[in-house]
């Protein structure tokens, strides 16, 4: 996909936002989506793990654009690595009324502010309890959500089955090198995707990787 992607004003709100999706993966997420929806018609996308809207902005615009709608899931806690005394910690999230990670008024203020509540649909909630009832094909599944080995296990097994023959699982961060990164996501889904027969690998962007559902 070449030309013009999203509006400089909705990449630089992007960008701004708090999150871990660096912009050139943005990018190779929006491309990819957006071919998906392509090939795949009518079918709706799907995110797992949005924190605080940062990847669902390329996404909802790509939903946008496609005439789309994404969904977005996350129970907006925070994964393991987010929780005070880890890596990926922002004091800034804490609901200082309970104590507890909050990231949905963040998120509703990135969508909100992007111009693309038509588009994107929260769904608040745990990603396991979520997946066991849906039914729906999708174009295009982005899995970013729990890193460690059950959550990423549980999302593959939740939701891979729903990517509609010919269309996308996106993954981030998978490193195939343990010296890069954890290993859940590259052990738990992207391996298994491969292995499944059901799933080739199309392209990288640094940690993300785009396979087609064949
Ligand atoms: N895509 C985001 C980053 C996501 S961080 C970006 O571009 O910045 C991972 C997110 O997954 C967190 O917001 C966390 O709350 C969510 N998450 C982790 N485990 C989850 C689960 N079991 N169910 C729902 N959401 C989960
Ligand atoms: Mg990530």
């Amino acid at each position: 996909m070449t030309g013009v992607r999203m509006s400089p004003a909705r990449r630089d709100l992007a960008l701004a936002t708090k999150g871990f999706m660096p912009a050139d993966e943005g990018e190779a997420l929006w491309d990819a989506s957006v071919a998906a929806a392509a090939s795949v018609p009518d079918a709706p996308m799907l995110e797992v793990g949005s924190y605080c809207g940062r990847s669902t902005v390329w996404l909802g615009d790509a939903a946008e654009r496609s005439a789309r709608l994404l969904f977005a899931v996350d129970h907006h806690r925070g994964s393991e690595e987010n929780q005070a005394g880890w890596e990926h910690h922002d004091p800034d999230v804490v609901d200082p009324r309970t104590g507890e990670m909050d990231t949905l008024p963040f998120f509703r203020r990135t969508i909100h502010d992007a111009g693309l509540e038509d588009s994107v649909v929260a769904l608040v909630g745990r990603s396991p309890q979520v997946s066991s009832v849906w039914t729906t094909p999708l174009s295009f599944l982005f899995i970013d959500g729990g890193h460690g080995e059950a959550p990423a296990r549980l999302d593959f097994q939740g939701w891979t089955p729903h990517v509609a023959l010919g269309g996308t699982l996106a993954i981030h961060d998978v490193f195939p090198d343990p010296a890069d990164g954890g290993r859940p996501p590259y052990e738990q889904i992207y391996l298994p995707a491969i292995e499944s027969g059901r799933f080739e690998d199309v392209s990288t962007a640094g940690s993300l990787c785009i396979l087609r559902r064949v």
